[in-house]
């Protein structure tokens, strides 16, 4: 069985039957060219992506990841997505994958060809990397200043903030800055100091008892990971809260992790370069939940 699977998909108008589906995908070789010069996600990161764990051949909280990227096409104003499509694509390509093992599947929804008709639409599911050392021994992390206030979203909505944009080039590069400052990863602070969320992740914080996560207000992306892990922890009688969090109580919280759909649940074992309160058990308990079949 191949370890990766690429589809090429002719995206299909939101409201075409289910009869349509049939024919849209081509499997091709990932190590080939597929996509055209002229594609505008490569020339200015103009589309949207989702990234969808796979355990065990059971893609994780599709329904999620699909709203999520009808929310993000809505925002950048691309043509809404047929999520039936987009399914039948993610299950065919979950049937070519091995049973066992993580991997991550990307779908990207690309504004397409300049001055071409129709957007490009693509699938690429990779063997996941290994996640287990930051997963049991915890992640160093550094604050980051995001460069713009909480509120942004509303004053400047071109920034397309809350989408999931392929244009992830900013979150690539902190994450360098926290390698340069001997750190595994970064938490962004908004510039009027509320703690946003990580380049590619969702911060959760537990304070007195409570478990604290950032309001999504549009500036940050609202995490399909942190909210099945709140459905859950409210399942099992815990208190959560959404709302803003000062960047002082980050510093002063009893555990915080940094929680993503492949790399799961991570715990904060240093703050800019200093120790800070790591829960092994509790992060156990969270990744065995995260890596239970979830919709
Ligand atoms: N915030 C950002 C900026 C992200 O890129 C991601 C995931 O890549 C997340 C949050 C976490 O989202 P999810 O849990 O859906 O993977």
């Amino acid at each position: 069985m191949p370890d990766t699977v690429t589809l090429l998909i002719e995206p299909l108008p939101a409201d075409a039957p289910e009869s349509a589906i049939e024919g849209t995908f081509r499997e091709v070789d990932a190590a080939e060219p597929a996509l055209r010069v002229g594609e505008l996600s490569t020339q200015r990161g103009d589309g949207i992506f989702e990234t969808i764990g796979v355990v065990d051949g059971h893609a994780q909280e599709v329904g999620p990841h699909l709203e999520r990227l009808r929310n993000s096409a809505r925002i950048c104003e691309l043509p809404e997505p047929n999520l039936a499509q987009w399914r039948a694509a993610i299950d065919l390509a979950v049937a070519d994958l091995p049973g066992e093992g993580e991997f991550a599947l990307k779908i990207v929804l690309s504004r397409g060809i300049e001055q071409g008709p129709t957007p490009t639409a693509w699938l690429h599911a990779v063997a996941a990397k290994d996640s287990t050392a930051a997963r049991e021994r915890g992640i160093r992390v550094v604050t980051l200043d995001r460069g713009y206030a909480r509120d942004a979203a509303e004053r400047a909505p071109w920034l397309l903030l809350g989408a999931k944009t392929l244009s992830y080039a900013t979150n690539m590069a902190a994450l360098r800055e926290a390698a340069r400052r001997g750190a595994d990863d970064a938490i962004f602070i908004s510039s009027d100091g509320f703690v946003m969320e990580g380049p590619t992740s969702s911060v959760i914080l537990r304070i007195g008892g409570a478990y604290v996560t950032p309001a999504t207000t549009g500036a940050i992306l609202a995490g399909t990971t942190q909210q099945s892990l709140f459905e859950h922890l409210r399942a099992i009688g815990r208190e959560v809260v959404e709302r803003d969090v000062a960047l002082d109580e980050l510093r002063r919280a009893d555990a915080a992790w940094l929680v993503s759909s492949v790399r799961l649940a991570a715990g904060v074992v240093a703050l800019d370069g200093e120790p800070f309160p790591f829960d092994a058990d509790e992060t156990r308990a969270f990744n065995e939940y995260l890596l239970s079949p979830r919709d």
